[in-house]
């Protein structure tokens, strides 16, 4: 497998909580910066800001933007009880995940705050308001097949020809992993609309040709 050189940041990009793997981090950064002189990039499901941050840092260098979509209310895993469940990111007041104030404090420390516009909404209602055609968009969010089906069919509109999908957490054995973000990826690429770039551990990419 093809490593992209790791980026260099101005965080500790291993404080920040997330679900990354460093290359995949890496392959973000290298195709945002690609992307990013030809419109602003999006991603769907920033969480703590880890993704945020290697694309951020790639559209930051390019005087893009980067809009960074999610609720900040967390995926099912996330809920309270449940396996990927972190204490200190559940909000007692309001009994809910809240997730915005440790994105918000990952984005000031790593100086992006002139780069990210956050839309702290659901993906569908981010996808109805937005208008901007988009160089690439990144999709990390929800994990069951109706969450990732809705997120493709509702960014894939949105995307330039030319421009980069990429979407996390492709499991082609079943054993290892959920099976909704590959089959959105399967579905992208059996479109014609897409052709495959090597994926980086559980990081499809594909670029829009039509
Ligand atoms: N990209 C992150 C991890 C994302 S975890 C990283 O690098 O670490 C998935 C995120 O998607 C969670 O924060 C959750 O709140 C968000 N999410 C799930 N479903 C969503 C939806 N329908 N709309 C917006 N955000 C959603
Ligand atoms: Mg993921």
């Amino acid at each position: 497998m093809f490593v992209f050189p790791s980026p260099v940041l101005p965080v500790n990009i291993d404080a920040i909580k997330g679900f990354l793997h460093p290359d995949e981090g890496a392959a973000l950064y290298h195709y945002a910066k690609l992307a990013a002189s030809t419109g602003p990039c999006l991603e769907v499901g920033s969480y703590c800001g880890k993704s945020t941050v290697y694309l951020g840092q790639a559209c930051a260098e390019q005087g893009a933007v980067l809009f960074a979509v999610d609720h900040h209310r967390g995926s099912e895993e996330h809920q309270l009880g449940e396996a990927y469940h972190d204490a200190s990111l559940y909000s007692a007041e309001q009994a809910c995940v809240d997730t915005f104030p440790v994105f918000r404090r990952t984005i000031k420390n790593a100086q992006l705050e002139n780069t990210v516009v956050p839309i702290v909404a659901t993906s569908v209602l981010a996808a109805k308001a937005l208008r901007t055609p988009l160089s690439l968009v990144f999709i990390d969010g929800g994990h069951s097949f109706e969450t990732a089906q809705t997120d493709l069919h509702s960014w894939q509109p949105h995307l330039q020809v030319g421009g980069y999908l990429l979407i996390h957490d492709l499991f082609p054995n079943p054993d290892e992993g959920g099976q909704a973000p590959i089959s959105i990826y399967r579905e992208a690429l059996a479109s014609g609309n897409y052709e495959a770039l090597p994926t980086v551990h559980t990081l499809g990419v594909l670029r829009r040709i039509r």
